[in-house]
């Protein structure tokens, strides 16, 4: 049968469904409509554009209208905005804004694949000039511009998520002094505190002056600076020559909703395993849809690229007969900022937490490769399982190198239901300017197996503040030189190569914390005082993770 598919939107998941439906039917007739005036462009290119890493506007645009055309056979129609769906009739509304008309097509099969669009929040002076939000070239350019035109000295960039901190790193290239202001305490949201406090970190480091649970109240014009001043809730007042609004998306679903579709409790359209809109013969996928979180079966919105690409796929094989599943998002995620790599997958505490899934959780500072290879550098890591089983739940991890690869482990082997006892098991390629013999991935799995078969306990970070001096004491076993560099406040201090004979020293009624610098060390001094009858922790993450998240 020959079929008459159309597709709403003609980027991440539209094209891939498209260019899909063509290699599965080359009778069926596929039409794209984009609203806007290109399709497959690389939106996560965007920000590296403005601060001219990716040099030419060529080089964002991955697919052309008659690219696409004359390799798939696709009808790609630009300008060209999908403004009523007639579910019953199956036939849609398009308003071509070039020529200021509107016509009716018919379909078969029609695809939503309609994105989502920044959020703007109705903040006083939010649309006032010189303000820009990140979505498609148009928006870049027009950044490009106000910068060319503007010199701008002083940037704010409002919300420290992944779109927020890209910008940030562009804006610092061109030399330009940035803010950042955000809501909650933290950037980076799918990161717990701890990990981002290492982002803080850079980002101080690196001169970007930080707004943190500060959100802002409202925009003035000023003659001051060239786009606003912001004032914060706490009062503070920021002059900007440029604002850059990265407040989040919101899954762009009007003309779906307008036309019936079932929306979930998240703002997307709902969806069932197959990508099935609740209308016959309408699919949604991408940005704009509600998925499963693969970790807690929950609801949510993971508008990334990846789920938006693989969704298209899965939904030409449906469209033509097939029944492939979307088996859930795991929101594997990666960053660049500065010289660190940030990345994650699956849940993290806060989501655990929330959900009351029970799970435990460890830091470890292992080095990127081999140490005694030149240019090792600590990776940051905290790997999130459940008590009994040790069913993976989530992986959050920062370093300079060797950090996409083990996030890409660790998200293939949640996907895949393994245990921390798998990641033990692992056979990972190995020489020493790449990796460990024990590589970081097979060391969380040993260093979460012990927790599991009780053979040291943890302590958290966030647990020595609350800890009672009457029932517990602190060691820490590092060198005098790291001592000499900062301690927890109260410790005893014992080096480990002394242990052995000044163990005698330590109080056998107390619990005893111990710590090191990244945690190994402790681990050592935990299994030998275990053995002498001591009550023993091993501080999960030791100094590194503690001074990172307490900010000392
Ligand atoms: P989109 O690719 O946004 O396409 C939706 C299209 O639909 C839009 O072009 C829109 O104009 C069009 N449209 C909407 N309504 C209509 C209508 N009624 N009629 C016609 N056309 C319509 N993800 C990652 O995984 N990694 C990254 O590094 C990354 N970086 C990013 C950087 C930036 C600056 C941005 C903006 C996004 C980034 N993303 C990244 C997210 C990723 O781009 C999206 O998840 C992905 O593009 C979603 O695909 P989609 O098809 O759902 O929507």
């Amino acid at each position: 049968m020959k079929k008459r598919i159309l597709i709403v939107g003609g980027v991440a998941g539209g094209a891939t469904a498209a260019a899909h439906a063509r290699r599965k039917s080359e009778d069926a007739e596929i039409i794209i409509f984009e609203k806007g005036p290109h399709v497959s462009f690389a939106n996560c290119g965007l920000p590296y554009y403005v601060g001219g890493e990716i040099t030419e506007k060529k080089d964002l645009l991955v697919q052309t209208p008659e690219g696409l055309r004359s390799r798939f056979n696709l009808d790609v129609r630009v300008m060209s905005e999908v403004v009523t769906i007639d579910s019953e009739n199956r036939k849609v509304e398009i308003f071509d804004s070039r020529s200021e008309k509107k016509y009716w097509e018919t379909f078969d099969d029609l695809v939503l694949s309609t994105g989502a669009s920044p959020l703007k929040p109705p903040i006083p002076g939010i649309d006032l000039e010189g303000h820009f939000t990140v979505r498609n070239i148009p928006d870049i350019e027009a950044i490009k511009t106000w910068i060319a035109n503007h010199k701008p000295c002083k940037a704010v960039v409002v919300g420290g998520g992944f779109i927020g901190l890209e910008m940030v790193e562009q804006l610092h290239r061109l030399e330009i002094e940035i803010t950042v202001v955000e809501a909650l305490p933290q950037v980076m949201a799918p990161l717990d505190p701890e990990m981002a406090a290492w982002l803080h970190q850079k980002l101080r480091e690196k001169n970007v002056k930080l707004h943190l649970d500060d959100p802002v109240s409202k925009f003035e014009k000023s003659e001051d600076v060239q786009a606003s001043i912001l004032e914060l809730k706490s009062g503070q007042r920021i002059p900007a020559d440029v604002v850059i609004l990265g407040l989040g998306v919101r899954p762009e679903i009007k003309l779906g909703k307008d036309a019936g579709l079932e929306i979930g409790e998240r703002g997307g359209f709902r969806v069932n395993d197959l990508l099935q809109t609740s209308a016959p013969n309408i699919w949604a996928i991408g940005d704009a849809i509600e998925v499963r979180d693969f970790v807690t079966g929950n609801w949510t919105l993971i508008p990334l690229a990846g789920p938006a690409n693989r969704q298209g796929r899965i939904v030409a094989e449906n469209i033509f007969g097939n029944s492939i599943k979307y088996p859930g998002t795991c929101g594997t995620s990666i960053l660049r900022l500065f010289d660190l790599a940030v990345a994650s997958t699956g849940a993290n505490e806060k989501i655990l937490k929330m959900n009351k899934i029970p799970y435990d959780v460890i830091h470890l500072h292992p080095p990127s490769h081999a140490s005694y290879y030149p240019g090792a550098f600590p990776l940051t890591m905290k790997v999130l399982f459940n008590p009994q089983t040790g069913k993976l739940l989530g992986a959050q991890m920062i370093g300079k190198d060797g950090v996409d690869k083990r996030i890409d482990v660790f998200a293939t082997a949640l996907k895949a239901g393994m245990t921390v006892h798998d990641l033990e098991d692992l056979e990972l390629a190995y020489a020493p300017p790449f990796g460990s013999a024990k590589d970081p991935i097979n060391l969380a799995g040993m260093v979460a197996g012990h927790i599991i078969k009780g053979e040291v306990q943890n302590c958290q970070w966030h647990e020595i503040a609350k800890l009672d001096p009457g029932k517990t004491i602190v060691l820490d076993v590092r060198d005098e030189d790291e001592r000499e560099e900062g301690y927890i406040s109260g410790s005893l201090h014992i080096p480990l190569p002394e242990l052995r004979n000044r163990f005698l020293e330590l109080p056998k009624d107390l619990e005893i914390i111990v710590y090191c610098q990244s945690g190994q060390r402790s681990y050592f001094s935990c299994c030998f005082l275990a053995q002498q009858g001591f009550k023993v922790k091993n501080l999960s993450g030791a100094y590194r993770t503690w001074k990172a998240a307490t900010n000392q």
